[in-house]
């Protein structure tokens, strides 16, 4: 259901939802969209009010999202395509971390929200986010390099970004094209 309300001079549109949860949830998408969900016993004026309360939240969330670039939402690749190429790439920067006394790791995909990759030191793990599939090449292959990393360094601190730029100089100009790129579940 569309909802909306007015608050300084602003009017703040969102759908809301009735759903199982505690009190009220608020989300805001970077598309601008809000969404408010909240269980069937809370009133419609208390999650006006709830709303009115975050409305400096909310202006400031969207400003922050129009501000963001965002790349167009691009398929770069089949998913075949996409898989090799991640193997590719691991295979690519291998005989350096090889030197370094790090054995093969197993890679594996999977879709992620929060993430792009993940590296599991112990286990010999390397994970990559499905949604890559959506970034360009030069973004990917940046993925690969920072998890490969992680076997060197566990965690993101001085001496890991010290690492990184060893086999990856541009990492920083990589990294933000990167964060131009939607993840979406
Ligand atoms: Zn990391």
């Amino acid at each position: 259901m569309k909802r909306t309300i007015e608050t300084n001079n602003e009017t703040i549109e969102y759908d809301f939802e009735i759903k199982k949860v505690k009190n009220i949830n608020l989300r805001i998408y970077p598309d601008g969209k809000i969404s408010v969900s909240a269980n069937r016993w809370v009133s419609k004026r208390a999650v006006d009010a709830f709303v009115v309360s975050k409305a400096y939240l909310i202006f400031k969330a969207l400003e922050k999202y129009e501000t963001r670039k965002i790349l167009p939402r691009v398929q770069y690749y089949t998913e075949k395509e996409f898989v090799e190429l991640v193997k590719d790439c691991c295979q690519k920067v291998y005989p350096y971390f090889e030197k370094r006394g790090v054995g093969y790791p197993e890679i594996k995909f999977r879709k992620m929200v929060s993430r792009w990759g993940s590296c599991h030191p112990a286990k010999g793990i390397l994970t990559f986010n499905k949604n890559l599939i959506f970034a360009p090449l030069e973004c990917i292959e940046y993925v690969v390099m920072h998890e490969f990393t992680h076997f060197l360094q566990a965690n993101h601190s001085a001496k890991f970004y010290e690492e990184l730029s060893y086999i990856c100089p541009d990492y920083k100009e990589r990294r933000s094209k990167l964060r131009e790129v939607q993840i979406k579940e």
